[in-house]
Order: structure tokens, then sequence, then C-alpha cells
């Protein structure tokens, strides 16, 4: 069993810690939240007074912090940062969702220094972090990966090798910026078809039985009451948050943009999707831009 520090202990840094704790690995964890950290002691894990003690004597150091300036800041400050701290060999596995250039800044910097790392940003939401089914999308070298792959599977289902260090960023906007496109085509559709009468159970039967079939409509139903258990049947509470997406959203944007790619779809998506956050909606779950196009 390996010795693990884990930084960051949100919605989803929180579960997976915990199902780290339970595979029976060391998990030392720390916060800025008292409560967060609390939390996750009780089911099992131990705390330090700081993250720089958590890293000490630990062979692997994952993190889950909101954004890109949360890590640069966790890893690279001068003096306090954690690349000060941690011992070579070690493998940093940052499992937050930013843009590819940070995590690349921060790997080549932890690399001169002989610590290993990957960046390992995951699909499957606060659910998938729970039930530890996740999806990690992983960059690194195939040796960091081999590395980090036994103790990903003890929160994940899915561990996938994407590439080099930052391709498990670029692979993880990639996938949020066409789950964007193809919920807000599901919307309109289901709308299109509610406006001229249709009974929307009956169109989601038909589309998804045909080429229109996909993930939003066969599994995460955006219209109320077609499905049972999915955020759009209560309320839009839970899944994965309005804001979030926008978030990932821009990282597609900039991606786009540091690449000359054109994506109109994702531009568009992005658009949408912002509009819908600053219309009060941030909190809710992504599939609420169904509302947008409701004609009542
Ligand atoms: P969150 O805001 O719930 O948790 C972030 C945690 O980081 C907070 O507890 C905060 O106190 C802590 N933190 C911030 N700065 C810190 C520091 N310097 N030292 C220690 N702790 C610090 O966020 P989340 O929902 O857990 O998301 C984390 C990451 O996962 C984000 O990058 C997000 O985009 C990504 N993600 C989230 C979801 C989701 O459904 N929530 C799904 C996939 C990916």
């Amino acid at each position: 069993m390996a010795n693990i520090a884990f930084i960051g202990l949100g919605n989803m840094g929180g579960p997976m810690a915990i199902n780290l704790a339970k595979a029976g690995h060391n998990v030392c964890v720390f916060d800025l939240s008292a409560d967060a950290v609390a939390h996750v002691v009780e089911a099992g894990a131990t705390t330090k007074a700081n993250a720089i003690e958590c890293v000490q004597g630990a062979q692997f150091v994952i993190s889950m912090l909101p954004a890109g300036k949360h890590v640069d800041a966790v890893y690279l400050t001068e003096k306090s940062g954690l690349i000060n701290y941690i011992e070579p060999g070690c493998l940093v596995i940052d499992s937050s969702t930013i843009d590819a250039a940070t995590s690349c800044k921060v790997a080549k910097a932890l690399t001169e220094k002989g610590i290993c790392f990957v960046d390992a940003p995951v699909s499957g939401g606060v659910g998938g972090a729970v039930a530890g089914t996740l999806s990690f999308m992983v960059g690194g070298s195939a040796k960091e990966f081999e590395q980090a792959k036994p103790i990903l599977d003890a929160m994940g289902k899915n561990i996938f090798h994407a590439g080099e260090h930052g391709a498990g960023q670029i692979a993880k906007v990639c996938n949020n910026m066409l789950l964007s496109v193809l919920m807000v085509g599901t919307s309109e559709a289901l709308q299109l078809g509610l406006a001229n009468g249709l009974d929307p159970k009956v169109l989601s039967n038909i589309m998804s039985n045909s080429s229109g079939s996909n993930w939003t409509l066969d599994v995460y139903n955006p219209c109320p009451e077609v499905m049972e258990n999915v955020p759009s049947s209560n309320d839009y509470q839970g899944g994965f948050m309005v804001d979030l997406m926008a978030k990932d959203l821009g990282l597609a944007t900039e991606t786009a943009l540091a690449s000359q790619s054109s994506t109109p779809m994702g531009t568009l998506a992005r658009s949408l999707y912002a509009m819908h956050a600053a219309s009060g909606n941030g909190n809710k779950d992504f599939s609420s831009i169904f509302n947008m196009f409701n004609k009542k």
C-alpha cells in the first residue's frame, strides 16, 4: 500500500481521497477548508498542519483543485511551493481540469527536479467520484502512466493514456466541448418536437433508436419526466454544474485559439452556456440549457 498526499477535498477530491483510504492506502489529506478535511479524516485518512507536511515522505501526491492558477500556486510558488518539498521519484497526479499549458509548465518544473508528473483530469462527476467509477484521461510518459494506474484504479473504472504531458487536459476539453454541443442539439430538437405537439417520451424513444441517438438523449435526457434519476427530473439539481461547463468551454476556446483550430459549434455552445450562467443558472445541472429553448 502506498503513502499518498491528497490536496483539494472539494466535491470531487473528497470522495476520491475516501476511496483511496478505503482501498487501504495511507492517505494524508489537506484542504483550506477544515470541514472538508474533517469529513475525509472521519472516513479513514490522516491530516497534517499544512500541505508541505503532507507531501513529505509521500510516494504519490494527488491534487484536485479548481483551476490552473491554484495548481500553479500550490506546486510552483517560490519557497512555499510543494516542488520544494516533494521527494525525487515521487509521482504527482494532478486531476484538476486546467489549461494544458499550465500542466506542461508544472510537469517541466517537477521533471527537472527528478519528480514524475501526470495530468489526469476526470469525467464522471460527483456520482462517479463517490462510486469510484471515474474515467481518467492521463497525460505523461508510458512509464509514468504505468506508475499512476494502480492508484487511479482505486478511484476509477476507465483509465486512458491520452499521450504526453498535457494530453489528458486536451482530451478532457475535446470531450466536454462535444458533450456541450450534443446537449444543446438534443435540447433544441426535443423542444422543436414539443412545440409541434409531440410527447417528449415518444420522441426521445424514436430518436434514441434512430440516427440521432447520443448520450445526452439516451442516458441524461434534458426534458423533465422523460427519465427517472437524472437532474432534469429533479429540478436540475445535482449533476454537472453550468458554471463548470462554462469553465471547460473557456478552456476549449483557449485551446482552439492556441492551435488555430476552428470550433464553430463549441464556440456557439460556449456563448449559450455563458448566457445561461449569467441568467442565474450557474448552480444548476448543464442539462438545464433545455429551458433556454422553451417557447412558453
Ligand atoms: P470544489 O470547488 O468543490 O473543490 C476544490 C477544493 O480545492 C476546495 O475544497 C478548496 O478549498 C480546495 N483548495 C483550493 N485551493 C487550495 C489550496 N491552495 N490548498 C488546498 N486546497 C485548496 O471543486 P470540485 O467540484 O471538486 O472540482 C475540482 C476540479 O475537478 C475542478 O478543476 C473541476 O473543473 C474538475 N471537475 C469537476 C467535476 C464536478 O462535477 N464537480 C467533474 C469533473 C471535473
